[in-house]
């Protein structure tokens, strides 16, 4: 019997109604001839609500607390699924995280997962129940509850499915796939029918917000089939996998945006060897996650080195970098929130020459100013200003003709 892991995020679960109906899909599943692994994230809101209770009483919360609170989201909602699915006649049991053996690094509220042990899932399955893991939560080799980052019961679902050899991860949530480009900024807006690996790891480190980074690392690392759908209804959804080279690859398959960067600048540091190696180390030290980065051609033996962190980094970023312009010698430091990326992705990007060109001409005509820019063999990404961002999304989305399944070939 082939088994399947079905996620469900927090608005999928969001009132006792919505449970049923998760319930009912749940068991529809199972009745197809399948065993089922149900990974369930906390009804919508709730992560939200307890990070701010949290604030409320302590401005800097220790970690260890912080994931203590926050993992009892996700226990309430394995509870009451466990509980709607018994109500409608069929087994079910519930577990945390610990108790399945998610084991994870030390790193609170970021944990990683080390190993995945399953014991007690696959005895739930072996005894015809439908077995219900809390997503998103952990436990170290000293017995303390870990979380794997907001967004996080993606990568559970993932870990588990493939530790199970599940068929198939699917990811319900309330879009009904992977598009384009983001809903809610280009209207009618393309959904994305298979989408590889990489393209999906590229979208989502450049702002996708449909499926945690992690995630998608693990499902490609370990080669686990991802459907992202919606569980309002039957739609087919979006799959990850690799794509057969013998597939045509659409040159751009979309474009994504993230407005939560923020740029920091040195000014005037002195251009010599060992500068660079200096500042990042030190950012690097203090976990600060840096995208991307320029420095200018040096005048007069002095150069300005600027960089892009994401919006909950640009604080201790910033404090870094204030630490390090006395023993630089440089002039000083800047930082500017009102930023955004926009990117192009596509896999068939490698072969194509003149997307670059195309991108920035269609940017120019927008009179978007291109601040900094970065590619990979598979993306494309400006930074311009947070204002400008969703017209040039749109820009791009229409420029590219990313509404059409296949684009006309220059
Ligand atoms: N509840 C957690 C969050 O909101 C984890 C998840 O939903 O995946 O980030
Ligand atoms: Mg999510």
């Amino acid at each position: 019997m082939s088994i399947i892991v079905q996620k469900y995020g927090g608005t999928s679960v969001a009132d006792t109604m919505h449970i049923q109906n998760v319930a009912r899909r749940i068991i529809a599943t199972k009745q197809a001839g399948h065993q089922v692994v149900v990974v369930v994230s906390a009804i919508s809101g709730t992560t939200d609500d307890l990070v701010k209770m949290a604030y409320e009483l302590n401005p800097c919360p220790a970690e260890r607390e912080m994931d203590m609170l926050l993992a009892t989201g996700e226990q309430i909602s394995i509870a009451l699924l466990s509980m709607a699915i018994a109500g409608q006649g069929h087994d079910a049991i519930s577990f945390t995280g610990a108790q399945v053996g998610i084991e994870t690094d030390r790193s609170h509220t970021k944990a990683r997962i080390v190993n995945v042990k399953a014991a007690r899932l696959e005895e739930a399955l072996t005894q015809g129940k439908i077995a219900i893991e809390a997503g998103f939560q952990g436990v170290t080799d000293s017995s303390d509850i870990t979380t794997l980052g907001r967004g996080g019961s993606d990568t559970t679902a993932t870990a588990i499915a493939a530790k199970l050899g599940a068929e198939l991860c699917e990811i319900y949530t309330d879009v009904a796939g992977v598009y384009a480009a983001d809903p809610r900024v280009v209207a009618g807006v393309r959904q994305l029918k298979r989408v590889s690996y990489d393209e999906m790891l590229e979208m989502a480190a450049t702002g996708a917000k449909v499926l945690q980074l992690r995630a998608v690392e693990y499902a490609r690392n370990h080669g686990v089939r991802i459907a992202v759908k919606s569980s309002f209804d039957d739609s087919e959804g979006t799959l990850i996998g690799e794509v057969e080279e013998t597939m045509e690859k659409a040159i751009v398959s979309a474009v994504t945006h993230d407005a939560d960067e923020s740029k920091i600048t040195i000014f005037g540091v002195p251009d010599h060897p060992g500068i660079a190696a200096t500042v990042f180390r030190e950012l690097a030290d203090e976990h600060i996650n840096v995208d991307m980065i320029i420095q200018n051609v040096s005048e007069d033996g002095i150069t300005d080195i600027s960089f892009t962190v994401p919006g909950e980094d640009l604080v201790r970023g910033r404090a870094v970098v204030d630490g390090l312009v006395g023993t630089l010698e440089a002039r000083g430091s800047a930082c500017d929130e009102r930023i955004a990326k926009v990117s192009l992705v596509g896999a068939g990007m490698k072969s194509h020459p003149g997307i670059a060109a195309k991108m920035f001409e269609i940017l120019a005509e927008e009179k978007i100013n291109i601040d900094m820019i970065s590619t990979s063999s598979i993306k494309i990404s400006c930074v311009i200003s947070e204002d400008e961002v969703e017209r040039a999304v749109r820009a791009l989305y229409n420029g590219f003709g990313l509404g059409q399944e296949f684009q006309a070939k220059e």
